[in-house]
């Protein structure tokens, strides 16, 4: 997201920004972000949450995009013992389970390292 107020750029998607707050009312557009950057600090998840049972360990990451903002998200195509500080990742969409029995599909950002 950005603020046409500002210029920030933001991420998760929210109603006003973080920076100049009301000002920004109004004035938040999508922003489409690259999808690159780098592996800013990781941790190996051993201990799965139930909607991850069938793929543990697993990584979570946070990454530093290209435009500076930092997103929390899994590391995925890549063993835990592969995984470095400062590594190129990409964002990929990923089914991330269904939710409960009203059968709605989760999707969210997941990052695979790039070439
Ligand atoms: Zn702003």
């Amino acid at each position: 997201m950005k603020c046409e107020n500002c210029s920030d750029i933001f991420f998760p998607p929210r109603a006003i920004c973080p920076k100049c707050r009301r000002k920004s009312i109004g004035r938040i557009k999508p922003y489409r972000l690259s999808g690159k950057g780098r592996v800013y600090s990781y941790t190996t998840v051993h201990e799965p949450m139930p909607d991850f049972t069938l793929m543990r360990p697993y990584i979570m990451a946070i990454v530093e995009m290209e435009e500076g903002v930092r997103v929390t998200a899994q590391i995925v195509d890549c063993k835990p013992e592969d995984v470095k500080i400062g590594m190129k990742v990409e964002a990929i969409f990923r089914r991330m389970g269904a939710e409960g029995k009203s059968g709605l599909i989760r999707y969210g950002y997941k990052f695979r390292p790039s070439a």
